[in-house]
């Protein structure tokens, strides 16, 4: 089965529902799955990687309650809390990710969504001094729940991506956040895609989901023709509602990646939250599963591990950073 299945994504062909929940939900091994993920990420990505990067440009104090979030006010994290960054701040912060080996770079701002028309302006600045100074750097903006217009506004400044997750199932979505809902996030997608931006947009694992539905996000994010898939393995951080989750292996983290690029086929999937703590001496083997490329540096509140670490790694492999 999971050969014919291949056969026909490297013909050009999309893997049906039933075919995908078979491999995922049904007996083959997690060497099949990643043998059939690599073979389609070495046919459509072939050995290049990316990386990207983000800074936290405004950090704590939202109000909604993400039961993962380590910034919602409704969880005692003692995270760092501050305004929206000074411009120069952000550009430094690019200007490292940059020296770092990222292709792109993120500003993401905590809070259900950035509003404040100042705030907005400020973001532009930052981004189009981003692009003056830095011009091969692509940037992305990853500011909440926004309308057309604040969309168009953003996209002016010269961002090429607008990041928003969809986190997971549309079933499972309400059991870990009540303050929005999945519909408001699927509306904010559709928005930055007619605003003009590439849409990057994934999930986070490892919640109490089913693979049920984590097969329902792949669909979802194939039915709204995203151009990037980032993937986050939960680290539980104490203080939130998941602190006392049971962490993912190693295994099942590589199993979900295979799957998603078994649907995903020509997407760039990569990497982000959760990928050191979580996978340890199996990092190397996201690649193998079918990822193409990785977050590096810091998370949002997590420390990452040197970004000369993770270009060494990729080195090793035999694998093209770009
Ligand atoms: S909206 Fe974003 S910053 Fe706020 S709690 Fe949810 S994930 Fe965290």
């Amino acid at each position: 089965m999971v050969y014919h299945i291949t056969a026909k994504i490297l013909k050009g062909r999309d893997v049906s529902c039933r075919e995908a929940s078979e491999l995922y939900l049904g007996k083959t091994s997690l060497f099949d799955l990643m043998w059939a993920a690599n073979t389609i990420r070495e046919r459509f990505k072939k050995n290049r990687i990316g990386f990207c990067s983000v800074v936290n440009a405004k950090s704590g104090l939202c109000g909604e309650d993400c039961k993962f979030c380590a910034q919602s006010v409704h969880h005692k994290t003692g995270v760092r809390r501050y305004p929206l960054m000074p411009q120069d701040e952000i550009v430094m912060a690019a200007k490292q990710a940059r020296d770092n080996g990222a292709g792109c770079f993120g500003i993401v701002t905590s809070g259900r969504a950035i509003t404040d028309k100042e705030e907005i302006m400020n973001i532009c600045r930052a981004v189009r001094k981003i692009r003056k100074k830095l011009p091969g750097l692509d940037c992305a903006l990853s500011l909440g729940i926004l309308d057309k217009a604040s969309l168009d506004m953003l996209k002016s400044s010269g961002a090429l991506r607008f990041h928003h997750n969809l986190e997971t199932s549309r079933k499972y979505f309400p059991r870990i956040c009540s303050t929005h809902s999945y519909e408001e996030r699927l509306k904010t997608l559709k928005a930055a895609r007619s605003a003009g931006f590439k849409i990057c947009s994934g999930g986070i694992f490892g919640l109490g989901e089913t693979r049920p539905d984590r097969l329902d996000l792949a669909f979802t994010l194939r039915e709204l023709k995203v151009d990037s898939i980032p993937l986050n393995f939960l680290h539980p951080i104490k203080g939130t509602a998941l602190e006392k989750a049971k962490p993912m292996s190693p295994a099942e983290i590589l199993r979900v990646i295979a799957i998603f690029r078994i649907i995903h086929p020509k997407k760039d999937i990569k990497v982000c939250g959760g990928r050191v703590v979580n996978l340890r001496r199996f990092e190397p083997m996201i690649f193998f599963a079918g990822a193409n490329g990785m977050m590096i540096g810091n998370y949002l509140t997590q420390p990452g591990q040197d970004p000369a670490a993770d270009l060494e790694m990729v080195k090793d492999l035999g694998l093209k950073i770009v």
